[in-house]
């Protein structure tokens, strides 16, 4: 055979082969098309400098100025009476719990503690306040997330900081020293309720200290008792709710709270 054949014949060859493997892998990629899902597109957040920073769609809840975005749970036509200075607010002693005037239902929440560097009790009684994911009233019902000193400072581990308050153990304690600002971003499913008032599905929530992890997607069983067995009592969308505790030592700090409804 002549050498021009030979190559004409393996150029053939060649070509062959080629669109059988191009039309093999068009198939493939018919094959794949079948399972993309391309609409409806996620809406577009622009995220802060760090994830501490609020991104463009969060509800600012306190921006270091004012508290006008909360309300006491006492009376809630009064202000929240705590004492804001330095882009922080600190719980007024006294004065009871603070809940947000507007309400949600299922949410994503960045906020920012501090417990004052010259703190003084122990167990609960050292820099206790708490998140209420649910603020339900009446009274103080809610869903409590514990904040406490729990650096160097032993109580009973459902009760530590990141707990559901007697409901749930946290999976570590990420406990920064006194005087540290710390950080919880927690993601909150909120409890749906019948018609009759029973429960349809339980509230859930994920709680992140320090950027670790201490609850995840955990279940949660009622609202918050100190004495006895949670329960639920049906509600709608409620308020976030802060804790004055009342413990004679000194009270502890906030800053930086902003939330995204989910
Ligand atoms: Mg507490």
């Amino acid at each position: 055979m002549k050498r021009q054949y030979v190559i004409l014949a393996a150029a053939l060859v060649t070509s062959v082969i080629g669109n059988a493997q191009n039309s093999k892998q068009d198939s493939l990629v018919k094959e794949a098309a079948k399972t993309e899902i391309w609409k409806p597109e996620p809406p577009i957040v622009t995220p802060g400098n760090t994830s501490a920073d609020a991104p463009s769609d969060a509800i600012i809840l306190f921006d270091g100025k004012n508290l006008d975005k909360w309300r006491s749970v006492r009376d809630t036509n009064a202000p929240a009476g705590w004492t804001v200075a330095d882009g922080a607010f600190t719980v007024k002693k006294g004065t009871g719990n603070i809940e947000t005037k507007q309400k949600f239902i299922d949410y994503q929440i960045h906020l920012e503690w501090k417990i004052p560097s010259n703190i003084t009790g122990t167990n609960q009684a050292r820099g206790n306040s708490g998140l209420f994911l649910a603020s339900t009233g009446p009274g103080d019902l809610g869903y409590e997330i514990q904040i406490l000193d729990c650096y160097n400072n032993k109580t009973y581990v459902n009760g530590q900081t990141g707990s559901v308050y007697k409901q749930a153990i946290p999976l570590a304690n990420a406990c920064k020293k006194p005087g540290e600002w710390q950080t919880y971003d927690v993601i909150w499913t909120a409890p749906r309720f019948n018609a009759d008032g029973s429960v349809k599905s339980k509230g859930r929530v994920t709680v992140i200290h320090n950027g670790v992890l201490l609850q995840n997607n955990t279940e949660v069983n009622g609202t918050t008792v100190w004495i006895g067995q949670p329960y639920y009592k049906a509600h709608g969308p409620s308020p976030i709710k802060l804790q004055d505790h009342g413990d004679p030592s000194e009270p502890i700090s906030f800053r930086n709270i902003w939330v995204r409804p989910l």
